[in-house]
């Protein structure tokens, strides 16, 4: 570590609220979205005057809300000043209104096609203050483009410092960070990073070769891991008949960025004989947005930086917590990219707190458990979803419809198009496999070796009329939720 990298590292840690939640905490995380709260209403003469001068451990779910309904007229003040895109979307919307929770429901939606649209009328900064840019993947030509500031990669350094607290690390602990592929958002840097502010060890190993994930492992004395759940699976299945596991004393498992389905935690929780915690994010909030307790009943939300709200997808108004319905989220301390009631087409409910392992306030967040637009994973990440295939099937006149199917040969990921066509001749076929093989997702997996050439099945016109209406891509590899 440089000498700059030390001071940056020191003031880093002096502006980290994780550093200031005491021993004796029963859920660390929720902790520290208290003294959260109270340092904003120390801080904030208006939230003052409404929660007054409490104690961290006097907040309520009440006093929580005041703070984020605080933060959100903030944050509205904030867009409006300084984004073209909210500047003319909420010029008639005064922040002073907006008292309750009820109040959000005049507050208009972002969609996704907005940010895809334009992603720099939503920025609040000018670029050259952004310490990173992510771009995500999307239809052609249109990629949504997040920013972050310093500010914003702190603030994600704090939640996830509370969190790896919550998960049970303290200062001899170290934390195996297992992504076998670099993004172009590396989760690695910001757990490393989080790591170091917050005092654990931590070990980085994004090769995909088993054997030395297993000694980088053993070498640093590693005690928890986070990795991709897929990831994590193979080494299991593969060192699992060579070594027994349960002696490496791994204390706690992180699943992120791909479903956990209940059979795989189940097989992790046995063959590492500790509890796997399940992670959700977006890239759009900074990736950490809420994270398992060991009572895995749902998750935990980071509430002190977002705000979570599920809608009836048809009206468009506030659903109460338990019922399922469009998850949206407000980033409330967001300075780069400000997202206001941002529509993220996933589906999931939120449980009123307090939850089992001593949480008072916190809500939770049952896990989404489907896309409205359906995404799956396929190579090393890329997303794909229906809307992708849609124009490149399509462009072939004589196809009626169209169902995907994804399976797994070896490491590769198979794509198998069913077709409903009026032609069915390999003209067609031949037609619509080289236009799927363009998209770029696809041309880039098979370049890497992960996907394989794309597959063509005909089937009989109106056979498929019932399933490929309701479902486009059909999951069917065993590692993945559909
Ligand atoms: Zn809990």
């Amino acid at each position: 570590m440089g000498a700059l990298d030390s001071v940056k590292v020191a003031i880093a840690r002096r502006r980290l609220l994780a550093n200031r939640i005491p021993k004796d905490s029963l859920y660390p995380l929720e902790t520290w979205m208290a003294i959260k709260a109270v340092m904003t209403a120390k801080s904030e003469r208006e939230l003052k005057g409404i929660i007054g001068k409490k104690d961290q451990t006097d907040i309520t779910r009440k006093d929580f809300d005041e703070y984020q309904l605080f933060r959100f007229r903030e944050q509205i003040r904030y867009v409006k000043k300084n984004t073209p895109y909210y500047e003319e979307k909420l010029k008639d919307l005064i922040p002073e209104n907006i008292r309750t929770l009820d109040d959000l429901n005049e507050v208009p939606f972002t969609l996704p096609s907005d940010l895809a649209e334009a992603p720099f009328s939503f920025m609040a900064v000018s670029r050259t203050k952004l310490a990173r840019e992510f771009t995500t993947t999307g239809t052609t030509g249109k990629r949504k483009v997040i920013g972050y500031t310093t500010g914003d990669l702190i603030a994600k350094v704090d939640i996830i410092s509370s969190a790896l607290r919550s998960v049970g690390m303290s200062g001899d602990d170290v934390l195996h960070i297992m992504f076998p592929a670099v993004d172009a958002w590396d989760p690695s840097i910001m757990l490393a990073g989080a790591c170091r502010v917050a005092g654990y060890g931590s070990s980085t190993c994004s090769s995909p070769d088993i054997k030395e994930q297993m000694e980088i492992m053993k070498k640093n004395g590693s005690t928890h891991i986070i990795g991709l759940p897929s990831f994590i699976y193979r080494v299991t299945a593969l060192m699992g008949n060579e070594i027994d596991l349960k002696k490496l004393g791994i204390r706690k498992i992180i699943s992120t960025s791909e479903p956990l389905s209940e059979s795989m935690r189940e097989k992790l929780q046995n063959a590492w004989g500790c509890n796997v915690l399940d992670v959700w994010g977006m890239t759009e909030f900074g990736l950490a947005c809420a994270i398992e307790c060991d009572k895995r009943k749902g998750l935990h939300t980071d509430e002190a930086n977002l705000l979570f709200e599920v809608i009836d997808p048809d009206t468009g108004k506030r659903v109460p917590d338990g019922k399922m319905g469009e998850l949206v989220v407000t980033a409330l301390t967001a300075e780069a990219t400000p997202l206001i009631r941002y529509r993220t087409r996933d589906i999931a409910a939120m449980i009123s707190p307090p939850c089992s392992c001593g949480s008072k306030f916190n809500r939770k967040l049952v896990k989404p458990c489907g896309r409205m637009d359906l995404q799956f994973k396929v190579g090393m990440g890329y997303k794909i979803f229906p809307l992708l295939f849609d124009e490149a099937v399509f462009e072939n006149k004589d196809v009626i419809d169209y169902q995907v199917n994804i399976t797994k040969e070896g490491f590769k990921d198979v794509l198998t198009f069913e077709l409903e066509s009026k032609d069915q001749s390999d003209g067609v076929r031949d037609s619509v496999i080289a236009a799927v093989s363009k998209i770029m997702e696809i041309d880039d997996g098979i370049k890497e070796d992960l996907i394989e050439i794309p597959r063509v099945i005909f089937k009989e016109i109106g056979s498929m009329a019932y399933s490929a209406k309701a479902k486009k891509i059909v999951d069917l590899r065993e590692n993945f939720d559909s």
